[in-house]
């Protein structure tokens, strides 16, 4: 019998209701034929309340202690649904990520996956069971400690299974019908894309598109996972199929810009009158990345005077305080006069395969934001996307101008 993998996520198992919605999609892929591998998310806010405990337990936690926190969630959302599937007479059992096993690596909280032997799922298929795995965590190899895997890491749980079981397909139910241009809560006019390939989903969900987690479209490309985003709100007895997420070569009709993301977890660092000689980038850069602290876009300035210059950064607004630590430290052997921060900023990039083959793409979206008074503090390109970073404020300003700029109010 084909193997199935169906993922749901927060919003979809928020309370019994929902989870009872979620065993009617599970019933009809069964019914449908299908050995189904389901895996569900913490019910929506659960995680973040836990990750709050921890935080107020004690300002430095132990991350191996808090994975055992935040796991705790999953746990609860596949028992149940184990249990409502018993109730409707489907075989079905729960299974924790140490169950199964979903063998990972030792970095806590950020873990990564090694392995899915797959011995116990294909005995629990074998006896008519639906799997109903708790997502976003997993056991570690060497300590046999549990570990998760990174906000909104059950979309890798999922694919990582469904390589595994070598399912025909892997969906992840969540509460949109779909990858959209960009975050159609922000953008109404945001339009559903029936395929995103998977360069453009790599860069969207790394650019802030949280409707799937990286690491699960890396995946999903690596092992050739068949992989639809679709909705969990759909009627069970007659779902859309949602969006694929493919090769490049599958998608016939091609933008220059496909979508656009935006990331509110930046933070900006000004470095004022830095010593404009050999050097000094190294020395600011370096301890950083000592640190652990990711530097995203840097911009400095042509020296007006020839011996001091400004320069400026972004990293995750998680590090900001850290980074701005590590800076004062290395004060006396970098040389700079002041150092400001502002946390309220906002990365928005344009992503999209055909930038390649078109120039002047970043040009016409800095014209079209300054039309509309808005000031970019930095800007980075690469090959398929460009970002630039604005004042908060103006996230939806500066989304909707470039939604319709690039032709997307009325994409296919
Ligand atoms: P889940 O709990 O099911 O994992 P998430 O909240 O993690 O769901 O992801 C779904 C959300 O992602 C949507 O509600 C939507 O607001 C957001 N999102 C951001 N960018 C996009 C996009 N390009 N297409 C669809 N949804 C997006
Ligand atoms: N519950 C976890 C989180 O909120 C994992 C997930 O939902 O994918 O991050
Ligand atoms: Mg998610």
């Amino acid at each position: 019998m084909p193997r199935l993998v169906m993922k749901f996520g927060g919003t979809s198992v928020a309370n019994i209701d929902r989870i009872k919605n979620v065993a009617r999609h599970v019933k009809r892929e069964v019914d449908a034929g299908y050995h189904v591998a389901v895996v569900v998310s913490a019910m929506s806010g659960k995680t973040n309340e836990l990750v709050a405990w921890c935080k107020e337990a004690a300002p430095f936690y132990d991350h191996a202690e808090y994975d055992a926190v935040v796991a705790s969630g999953e746990q609860v959302t596949s028992g149940l649904l184990a249990i409502v599937l018993n109730s409707m007479g489907l075989k079905a059992r729960s299974w924790q990520g140490w169950q199964v096993p979903i063998i990972t690596d030792e970095a806590h909280s950020v873990a990564r996956i090694a392995d899915i032997p797959s011995a116990n799922l294909d005995a629990s298929f074998a006896a008519g069971e639906v799997a109903v795995i708790s997502g976003f965590q997993g056991v570690t190899r060497d300590t046999g400690r549990i570990a998760t895997l990174g906000r909104g890491g059950s979309d890798t749980s999922a694919v990582a299974i469904a390589a595994a079981i070598h399912a025909e397909r892997c969906d992840i139910y969540t509460d949109v019908d779909g990858v959209y241009t960009t975050d159609p809560r922000v953008v109404p006019k945001a339009k559903r894309l029936d395929k995103v390939g998977f360069e453009e989903m790599l860069e969207m969900a790394s650019l802030g598109s949280k409707v799937l987690q990286v690491r699960s479209v890396e995946l999903s490309m690596i092992h050739g996972v068949r992989t639809y985003v679709r909705s969990s709100f759909d009627d069970p007895d007659n779902p859309q199929l949602g969006t694929l997420i493919c090769d490049e070569e599958e998608i016939v009709e091609k933008q220059v810009v496909t979508g656009i993301a935006f990331s509110k977890d930046e933070a900006q660092v000004s470095i004022r009158a830095v010593a404009d000689k050999p050097g000094v980038a190294a020395a600011i850069f370096g301890p950083l990345a000592e640190a652990n602290i990711n530097v995203d876009m840097i911009v400095q300035n042509v020296s007006s005077d020839g011996a001091t210059t400004d320069i400026t950064f972004t990293c995750p607004g998680a590090d900001l305080e850290r980074a701005r630590r590590v800076l004062m430290d290395a004060k006396h052997t970098v040389g700079f006069k002041a150092l400001e921060t502002a946390s309220d900023v906002v990365k928005l990039s344009c992503i999209g395969v055909g930038m390649r083959s078109h120039a002047g793409v970043a040009a016409k979206a800095f014209q079209a934001l300054a039309d509309k008074g808005i000031n970019i503090r930095a800007i980075t390109t690469s090959e398929i996307k460009f970002s630039v970073l604005i004042d908060a404020a103006y996230t939806e300003l500066a989304a909707r101008t470039l939604h319709s700029l690039y032709g997307l109010d009325k994409a296919a």
